[in-house]
């Protein structure tokens, strides 16, 4: 699920692998470690507890060299977060790192101690290292051993290997978790993300599902699942990277707040005619495939769930198909009945979403028209896999709470509801006025984002609450859920959303002064039922905080706080109305004194189930 480095290289790779370790850093972990080897045969292992800089302390406190080596920051599943339980482990002469999940370790776990393993670790990924080290007592070659462990190996793994006997090489196998090899001369890389790996290259081979190869300094083997010997294209990265430098900004999550705007003029840039979307925006095929497609089944994890709901207001009221919104992972654990002519739309920003993964592969055999990926990661494994690929633009997210990654999916989603709906009843005018909406966005998020000062103010009251409600109707109801989730990410406040409706069904019992009601009020054609609803809220004490248009006359007073948002097209106020949540729930991150990039046991990029 979070990081692994690795590199064969004549230098001394031990900065190398705690630097990649730190570009990975965002991604959220409990632990990091690094085991190099020398030529001599010796290997060295260090592991710490919490952030990568108590693995660089003790690095620099107990300098370690080595041209091989492999680094792991974890992100616990099976054991606790500890020192022990920290990758790398070990086999006797074999070091492992490991992503994922090995779902059937625990039989394995009792065979190996059967034949008299011992394992200091209750990591999953321990019985890699006992099953290699059996396993190359017949087997030739560490390659070889790898090989035969995989097969027996059931889960996710992204996994490389040294045996400290040969220091000229690493094995790595890839199966549900992404793996990279990064290109250098006389030396090369292994990463979980390329991320990790551009201050050493911007040449990639991304290993594909079943893939093993062997790295060394000079060579690159690799084998399909077969094990017959293949090539993966090389790649050149344009990926920019600028990790350490988060300019003005106190944290990543408020650069990427500010950054929106840019990001967003990014989405559109090239894929917009002065009346329409391009027909190019969405790849080769596309036109031919959107002219046949009558429904849409969208599948997406958190954040981007979220922007899959807005898409299906879209798609219904203005793209004149029907949808589905489906989260991934229950989706591709049930039987779902396939509409004719229906497209795959999966939603990520990393491209590697364990669920979204599954079910896009689930979905290649139920006969859907086509798929398409709304992704913010070229080369990623949903990129790579889909037959159409949006790319959101949005440059590298390193908060872990997602902000200009949610806003450019919803951007993509609009266009995609604008190149679908022009075969089914959107009209010329309804495009251009559409395409004119988009291009003001920018601007309109930059009107939204000179709220911060109120935002902040506002915050305040919210340091000592443990509750909140997120209320929305229509297009914002999914806005009100992701307002919440942001709240509950990163400030630890208990927050749940409502479509505004709902609430005499229930929600209304929990009304009182202690619960801040947060309400997105558009000036829209459910205005009226929103007032309504925020009506009762008041007749029973709650105190409300309400972001609405100036039109929408909402007064502020001693039990309503109301923010003006900039009046926008209906199509928009998705986007516009999703700024102001993220400043209040990082303004009340801030207050509350958490860890506003890495909130507490959470990764970004969930790349197991
Ligand atoms: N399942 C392994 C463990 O708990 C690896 C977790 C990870 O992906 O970091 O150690």
């Amino acid at each position: 699920m979070c990081g692994i480095v690795g590199a064969v290289a004549q230098r001394d790779v031990v900065d190398i692998l705690v630097e990649g370790l730190r570009r990975l850093e965002y991604r959220g972990y409990d632990s990091a470690g690094v085991a190099v080897v020398t030529e001599a045969g010796e290997l060295t292992r260090l592991r710490r507890l919490g952030k990568v800089k108590e693995l660089s302390d003790a690095v620099a406190a107990q300098p370690v060299a080595g041209g091989t080596g492999i680094a792991h920051t974890r992100w616990a599943t099976h054991g606790e977060p500890s020192e022990r339980n920290a990758h790398p482990h070990v086999s006797s002469n074999i070091t492992v790192v490991h992503n994922g999940i090995i779902e059937n370790h625990s039989p394995l776990r009792d065979a190996l101690k059967a034949k008299g393993y011992v394992f200091t670790s209750d990591t999953d990924t321990e019985v890699i290292a006992h099953l290699v080290e059996e396993e190359l007592k017949a087997a030739g070659s560490l390659l070889a051993a790898v090989q035969k462990t995989v097969k027996q190996l059931h889960g996710a793994y992204g996994t490389v290997l040294m045996d400290k006997t040969d220091s000229s090489r690493v094995v790595v196998a890839r199966s549900g978790s992404p793996l990279v090899i990064g290109l250098g001369i006389g030396e090369n890389f292994i990463a979980s993300d390329q991320l990790a790996l551009l201050p050493v290259t911007r040449r990639f081979m991304f290993l594909e599902e079943g893939d093993v190869a062997e790295i060394t300094r000079h060579s690159v083997s690799i084998f399909d699942k077969d094990g017959n010997a293949i090539e993966r294209e090389v790649h050149e990265s344009n990926v920019s990277y600028d990790a350490g430098d988060k300019g003005q900004y106190r944290h990543f999550m408020l650069k990427e707040i500010y950054e929106q705007p840019h990001a967003i003029n990014n989405t559109l840039e090239g894929r917009l005619s002065a009346d329409s979307v391009l027909d190019e925006t969405f790849g080769n095929g596309a036109a031919e495939l959107f002219k046949k497609v009558k429904h849409v089944q969208i599948v997406a994890c958190g954040t981007s769930y979220h922007s899959g709901m807005v898409a299906r207001y879209w798609l219904e009221s203005l793209g004149g198909i029907s949808c589905n919104v489906e989260i991934a992972s229950e989706f591709r654990y049930r039987k779902s009945f396939v509409q004719p002519n229906s497209l795959l739309v999966s939603i990520s920003q990393s491209g590697e979403t364990a669920d979204t993964l599954a079910a896009l592969r689930l979905a290649k055999e139920a006969g859907y028209l086509g798929s398409l990926t709304i992704c913010n990661v070229a080369g990623s494994s949903l990129v790579r896999e889909s037959d159409l690929a949006f790319m959101t633009r949005a440059g590298a997210e390193i908060g872990v709470a997602s902000t200009k990654a949610f806003t450019t999916q919803l951007v993509g989603l609009a266009m995609l509801t604008m190149a679908i709906g022009k075969y089914n009843g959107l009209t010329a005018v309804q495009q251009r006025e559409l395409t004119d909406a988009l291009k003001s966005l920018p601007a309109k998020l930059e009107q939204t984002l000179a709220l911060a000062p109120q935002i902040e103010a506002l915050a305040e009251e919210f340091a000592d609450k443990h509750h909140s409600l997120f209320l929305g109707r229509g297009d914002q109801y999914p806005i009100a859920m992701e307002g919440a989730l942001k709240l509950k990410e990163i400030s630890y406040i208990h927050a749940e959303a409502y479509a505004a409706g709902e609430l005499k069904h229930g929600p209304l019992a929990l009304i009182d002064a202690e619960m801040p009601i947060i309400v997105v009020a558009p000036n829209n054609e459910l205005l009226e039922k929103l007032q309504s609803n925020v009506e009762e809220v008041r007749a029973r004490g709650g105190i409300l905080y309400v972001f609405a248009d100036a039109d929408a006359k909402f007064q502020s007073d001693d039990t309503m706080r109301v923010i003006n948002v900039p009046h926008v097209a209906d199509i928009l106020a998705p986007i516009v109305y999703t700024l102001p949540l993220q400043l209040l729930s990082y303004y009340v991150a801030i207050i509350k004194g958490t860890d506003v990039d890495q909130p507490r046991n959470l990764a970004k990029s969930v790349t197991v189930e």
